[in-house]
């Protein structure tokens, strides 16, 4: 259980910014998360007067609120029918429907955890945070940025055509991931996410070409070890890193077939 002492709706992302300052300070999601702590919060910043909870779409890009809520982005067609339903795929598997209409896009990201299916799926996209005070950066570089007390404003994603395939691997439905793992394909590259390891994701790019538009079976054999080569896994109460690294070949293998291997 956590104690709030004072609760405050603002009216302005500045108003938030100010009062996050201080050490006692936490900005709302959906609490989910937070409710699990025990900590004394002396402020608690609900943001949810600021329009935050909305998807857009322009020609370019998705812009993706902070309070946008994980079942939003199952439920949304457009985002789903652009990314082949890889943001509905990403988000199906956390605990349940009641659960994902509170889970909040900003506590989700912002928060940058080692088990994240969003964070990998958004990983492995043309996709940016918008921080209050930092700008616009890219979802690579704000995944490895020490916390702050900036405010996650929105997520934007890159309409750049590119084909995603978003899997997992639970040893029980409804349980943290075991594996998350997404590979893109923007025209002829690959890039692959691969998170739960059990630290937070990483993205692999095919730096060697291993690939070719349609990669061939030994393609593909050959890019999964380059792949896990690069990463390091970790064992955990769900799984050893054996298991893990094992695991990533085959969802990469599958995923790389989705997105149009052999
Ligand atoms: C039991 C359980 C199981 C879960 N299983 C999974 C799973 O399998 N896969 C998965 O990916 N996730 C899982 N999650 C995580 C979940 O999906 C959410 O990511 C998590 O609850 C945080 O979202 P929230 O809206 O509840 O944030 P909160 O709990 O409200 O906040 C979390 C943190 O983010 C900060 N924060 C919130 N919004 C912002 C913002 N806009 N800007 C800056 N900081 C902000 C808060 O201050 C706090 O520090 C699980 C969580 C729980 C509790």
């Amino acid at each position: 259980m956590f104690t709030i002492k004072k609760y405050v709706v603002v009216d302005s992302l500045e108003e938030a910014y100010k009062l996050n300052q201080s050490r006692k300070a936490n900005i709302l999601g959906g609490l989910l998360w937070m409710k699990m702590g025990k900590k004394t919060i002396q402020t608690a910043i609900d943001l949810s007067n600021l329009g935050l909870d909305k998807i857009e779409e322009n020609e370019e890009c998705f812009e993706i609120g902070a309070m946008v809520r994980l079942r939003d982005l199952e439920i949304h067609e457009e985002l789903n029918k652009y990314f082949n339903n890889a943001i509905k795929d990403c988000v199906k598997s956390i605990v349940g429907v009641q659960f994902r209409n509170c889970a909040t896009v900003g506590g989700s990201i912002f928060s940058r955890f080692g088990f994240s299916d969003p964070l990998t799926c958004l990983l492995a996209l043309d996709s940016y945070v918008k921080l209050y005070k930092g700008g616009v950066i890219p979802m690579k570089e704000f995944v490895n940025m020490p916390y702050d007390n900036d405010i996650l404003e929105k997520v934007i994603i890159k309409k750049d055509n590119r084909k995603i395939s978003y899997m997992s691997h639970r040893n029980i439905s409804t349980d943290f991931p075991v594996l998350t793992c997404a590979v893109s394909k923007l025209e002829d590259k690959f890039e692959v996410a691969v998170g739960a390891r059990p630290q937070k994701a990483a993205l692999v790019l095919d730096e060697e070409n291993i690939l070719s538009s349609e990669p061939t079976k030994e393609e593909i054999e050959k890019f999964v070890d380059y792949v896990e080569s690069k990463l390091t896994f970790g064992s955990n109460m769900r799984a050893s890193k054996e298991f893990r690294s094992h695991l990533c070949k085959v969802l990469i293998k599958r995923c790389i077939n989705e997105v149009g291997g052999m």
